[in-house]
């Protein structure tokens, strides 16, 4: 990683916001969806705060969950390589990935250049599939 020390560091910082944002809304998001599940006889949702990010993630299965949950994987990743020290690398070409890209989206995985080009030739998850 050829990133300025400086640089690393506040996207390190970026990383672990958004990790925490995640998280929480993730959290937020199961236990509403438990109390819905269970209504009042459960009583009020289990404190998720035990729980491993394994455990959350294996327990969610609804929809309207995926995008945050997708999320958090890909920020889980980031922080590996951030850990490993291949953070900022494109996946494609190798070439570092743009500062201010990482900034706005801290889980990027490829060079702007690159990530044209894979969007040119996957579906773009989100678009209708008919
Ligand atoms: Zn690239």
């Amino acid at each position: 990683m050829s990133l300025p020390r400086q640089q690393a560091l506040e996207l390190r910082n970026v990383i672990e916001a958004r990790r925490s944002a995640l998280l929480n809304e993730i959290r937020e998001d199961v236990a509403r969806a438990r109390r819905e599940q269970f209504g009042e006889l459960a009583g009020p949702a289990p404190d998720a705060g035990d729980q491993s990010v394994a455990d959350l993630i294996a327990d969610l299965d609804q929809a309207d969950l995926s995008r945050d949950v997708d999320e958090l994987r890909a920020i889980e990743a980031a922080r590996e390589r951030l850990a490993q020290g291949h953070y900022g690398e494109c996946v494609n070409c190798g070439r570092d990935i743009d500062y201010a890209r990482l900034r706005a989206n801290p889980a990027a995985l490829r060079c702007i250049d690159c990530q044209r080009l894979y969007e040119k030739t996957h579906a773009v998850p989100s678009a209708p599939r008919l």
